[in-house]
């Protein structure tokens, strides 16, 4: 299997490289795949994906993002149903050129989650009992270079965000990229609340400059994993942004995290508490608050407020800052340190006039930050695919895998 593994790296970089070369994005490319445990057999989900930045205006769709989609989910679920029945046994696999963002991270948690805790139905009738008695094991997430590789390489940082998802998990009332407070439905601005008041599903509210700019409904289905209110405020607004012709949609609020410019600070309103992977979304899209608003006078739904159904958003938060491979996670994260895995972000830079500065998106990075960034340059380490063959052979083996079956 690890064959196989090595063969999708290869073929998610050719997919990065053709990205840079199409002028389509950046250097970043994904296959989500079923690995057949017993052989080098493998099937990928639909075709690659690549970062879609430029195209789609919305700053997380990432490589990792596109291969997670409704359809790629469809699809992943009929060729599991056809792959049992031909006594296969697949392991779930997805494979990226550059270490995934937070954002992605949490995206790849959710779909773990949710095929290993959900039921596989044909029609009506329910086939093969729990997926969990059967892929029973985490979700493999292989990728070719790690954060520090890309940003020496090619310029891009995120590491800045995996070490404010730590540290706001650490510290909530802390400095952060994202600042955080709690207030009551009558403590907002009164054009907030009266949506708040009136539309019950209706849970995200984005407000730039003291305008409504969007306004998110949580649009998830069985298939559509990510659709949160949150997610659908963001994307929104980002589209609208486009559809005027600004020049970097994807930013919403001001970049400038540290000062932020009273007229283009943007805030989101939610009346959900706080969970990684609106945490993430909201860093890429600049947006500088988050309030969580609290005394509404209905109940929302426990399934609308929740990232992941068996968990609570800050449970989900606190597995995602404890790193890589632990019990709490449902992946079971590698590097492969092949030299070649570097082309895409060699080509990247090649194409660029200067050598690219090491950014992050605007986000400012304080003091107190650097002291998080080591700990994540730690705890966010893949082990190694090929360095020590011997060692990743074993973590394959279904015992290592196997997964809590205690949902947290
Ligand atoms: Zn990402």
């Amino acid at each position: 299997m690890l064959e196989a593994c090595q063969d999708l790296l290869r073929k998610a970089n050719e997919t990065a490289v053709k990205n840079v070369l199409l002028g389509k994005g950046g250097p970043f490319g994904a296959i989500l795949a079923l690995c057949d445990e017993g052989s080098n057999a493998y099937e990928c989900i639909g075709e690659p994906g690549a970062n879609a930045v430029l195209e789609t205006g919305v700053a997380t769709t990432h490589a990792e993002d596109r291969v997670l989609q409704p359809h790629y989910i469809e699809v992943l679920k009929n060729v599991l149903i056809r792959w049992l029945d031909d006594g296969l046994a697949p392991r779930l696999v997805l494979v990226s050129s550059g270490q995934s963002c937070p954002a992605c991270h949490a995206k790849a948690e959710i779909v773990a989650r949710h095929l290993t805790e959900g039921r596989l139905f044909k029609g009506q009738e329910e086939l093969f009992g729990s997926v969990q008695e059967i892929l029973g094991k985490n979700m493999i997430v292989l990728y070719g270079t790690s954060y520090q590789e890309t940003a020496r390489v090619a310029g891009f940082n995120d590491l800045p965000y995996v070490a404010d998802l730590m540290r706001f998990a650490a510290e909530p009332d802390g400095p952060s990229m994202v600042a955080y407070e709690t207030r009551d439905l009558y403590d907002i601005p009164k054009a907030v609340t009266d949506i708040f008041r009136d539309a019950p599903r209706k849970v995200s509210i984005l407000v730039r400059g003291g305008e409504v700019l969007a306004v998110g409904e949580d649009q998830r289905t069985d298939i559509d994993l990510f659709s949160t209110s949150e997610v659908t405020a963001i994307r929104t607004a980002c589209i609208k942004q486009k559809q005027a012709g600004l020049e970097a949609p994807w930013l919403l609020g001001d970049p400038n995290t540290r000062n932020p410019d009273k007229e283009r600070k943007a805030i989101l309103y939610t009346g959900s508490d706080i969970g990684p992977l609106m945490r993430a979304e909201l860093q890429w899209s600049a947006v500088n608050g988050l309030v969580h608003v609290t005394g509404l006078p209905y109940e929302l739904p426990k399934t609308c407020l929740r990232e992941i159904p068996s968990m609570t958003n800050d449970a989900f938060l606190r597995a995602m800052a404890r790193g890589y491979n632990h019990d709490k996670s449902r992946l079971s994260v590698l590097q492969s340190t092949r030299t070649y895995n570097k082309n895409p972000f060699f080509v990247w830079t090649l194409k660029q006039e200067n050598m690219p500065a090491v950014t992050y998106n605007g986000a400012a990075c304080d003091d107190a930050l650097q002291g998080y960034m080591e700990k994540a340059a730690f705890v966010f380490r893949g082990e190694a695919l090929d360095e020590n063959s011997a060692k990743a052979d074993r973590r394959s083996g279904p015992t290592t895998f196997y997964l809590d079956p205690s949902p947290t």
